[in-house]
């Protein structure tokens, strides 16, 4: 295991970690390969092919549009949303890119110079581009294969055999774990939860207050999602014409206050109205924080809302330790088994960010170590097979709601486990283990293609 708190948990931009936030890092990558080989001043014009699944749903997802900002030197975390539409604007305007932060100008024609090879797939994963840059005798400088593998991970060809994520160099953690049971004895052997564990994982690589800070940063941005989702109205883009409804259900539910509280699960609207708040945000391409991918992005800000707005013993450190412990359970998925719609459906992720959420809700509850991971297990237990079929392929229909349905599963799955003396009948591994396989078992239509299940069942306008 060489992953810590900041490989789940990244600020990015909508729609999607897989389809928008990873393309536009290999993008990036690109660039930073071709200047460690001296060799930007020679570029004349750049093409990229997608294929797979990023051909058959990166229009709805803004694929195209993610490489052309990763070419253009910006990366998911520090582009600013409301420079977005300028930036592509100019490029499609003067059929060139401009990228101030490596200093170089480019040809670049969105029509002819990006290719979605919409029924070719590459073998290793579904999700697979290649760049390529040339000089002005048209000569090929620099070619390289990305595999964008879910939650905005990105390997590159030649990393496929290794154990290299995420182009990262191997991070010197102090606890290393790759399953459930082996993150348990640790915890146990050295008499700490999950989230100290985590926590001192962090403080391998930060000081100990910026480790702190880092992980309140990541819930500053979450909760300004929320609350940007929850005063953004209109239509979401994409051509199916989602009307927004996170601000009417936010205006509805603080008018009519006295009366919605007085209905014992009126808990229930607030939870879904935080979680329909950040997939809005998210689906318009807003700021957005991947847990553990964007089309999951709503589950664990809504159930950490909830925490925070109706648990009494609700604090400051809760926050943190709920956010580590549920990074060590995105993990073991990311570990064991994917969080990638395009390799095993919405299991691997809303059925994750539930696992997650649960996991992480049960420990600020006061859960036991078993009860942890039975909450984690029974989430996803309630996820399996679900599949990824979003119409038009926009992280739109069923993707907002589904987190909805997700952060509510959570709760109740914290809420079984703490009923429980932690003792289950099938353990996090195994179900990690049967999430993989039914993943396997899947049929392609229902693996971010757009080409079964609802996707196909409902016209896209
Ligand atoms: S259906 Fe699930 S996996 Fe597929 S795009 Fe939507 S949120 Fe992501």
């Amino acid at each position: 295991m060489n992953l810590s708190f900041d490989d789940i948990f990244k600020v990015g931009i909508g729609p999607s970690s897989s389809h928008t936030v990873g393309p536009m890092k290999a993008a990036f990558i690109f660039l930073k390969e071709i200047r460690k080989k001296r060799k930007l001043k020679k570029i004349k014009t750049v093409k990229c092919d997608l294929y797979g699944s990023l051909a058959l749903t990166g229009k709805g997802h803004g694929t195209d549009k993610a490489v052309l900002l990763g070419l253009s030197g910006y990366k998911p975390s520090s582009i600013a949303s409301n420079e977005i539409d300028t930036i592509l604007k100019n490029i499609k305007d003067k059929k060139k890119i401009d990228c101030k932060s490596f200093k170089i100008e480019f040809d670049f024609n969105q029509k002819s110079d990006i290719k979605f090879h919409r029924r070719v797939s590459l073998p290793f994963h579904p999700n697979a581009m290649a760049i390529a840059a040339f000089d002005k005798d048209n000569n090929e400088i620099y070619r390289q294969t990305y595999y964008s593998v879910g939650g905005g991970f990105i390997i590159n060809e030649d990393q496929i055999d290794h154990e290299a994520t995420d182009l990262l160099k191997p991070k010197k953690l102090k606890y290393r774990f790759s399953s459930a049971k082996e993150l348990l004895d640790l915890c146990k052997k050295n008499k700490i939860t999950i989230s100290q564990l985590m926590f001192k994982n962090e403080c391998s690589l930060y000081k100990k207050d910026i480790a702190y800070q880092n992980i309140l940063s990541i819930w500053n941005v979450m909760d300004e999602c929320v609350l940007n989702g929850l005063h953004s109205e209109g239509i979401l883009p994409g051509g199916l014409k989602v009307k927004r409804r996170a601000p009417s259900i936010f205006k509805n539910l603080t008018k009519n206050m006295e009366k919605n509280l007085s209905d014992n699960l009126s808990v229930l609207d607030w939870v879904n109205l935080y979680a329909l708040a950040v997939n809005e945000e998210n689906a318009a391409g807003g700021k957005v924080v991947t847990a553990p991918t964007n089309g999951a992005a709503g589950i664990i800000p809504a159930v950490l809302k909830y925490y925070l707005n109706f648990y009494p013993r609700a604090s400051e450190q809760g926050i943190v330790d709920f956010l580590l412990t549920a990074a060590a359970i995105a993990i073991l998925y990311k570990e064991n088994a994917s969080i990638s719609g395009a390799e095993v459906g919405c299991q691997g992720e809303v059925g994750v960010a539930c696992s997650m959420a649960a996991g992480a809700l049960t420990a600020v509850m006061g859960g036991s170590l078993s009860q942890v991971t039975n909450a984690a297990e029974i989430a996803m237990e309630h996820n399996l097979g679900l599949t990824c079929d979003p119409i038009g392929g926009l992280v739109q229909i069923p993707c907002i709601e589904r987190n909805a349905m997700g952060a509510i599963k959570a709760i109740n799955a914290t809420r079984i486990a703490l009923q429980g003396d932690g003792s289950h009948f099938v353990s996090l591994d195994k179900v990690i283990k049967t999430m993989k396989q039914t993943g396997k078992d899947m049929k392609k239509q229902y693996k971010e293609t757009s080409r079964g299940g609802l996707a196909v069942n409902l016209p896209e306008c």
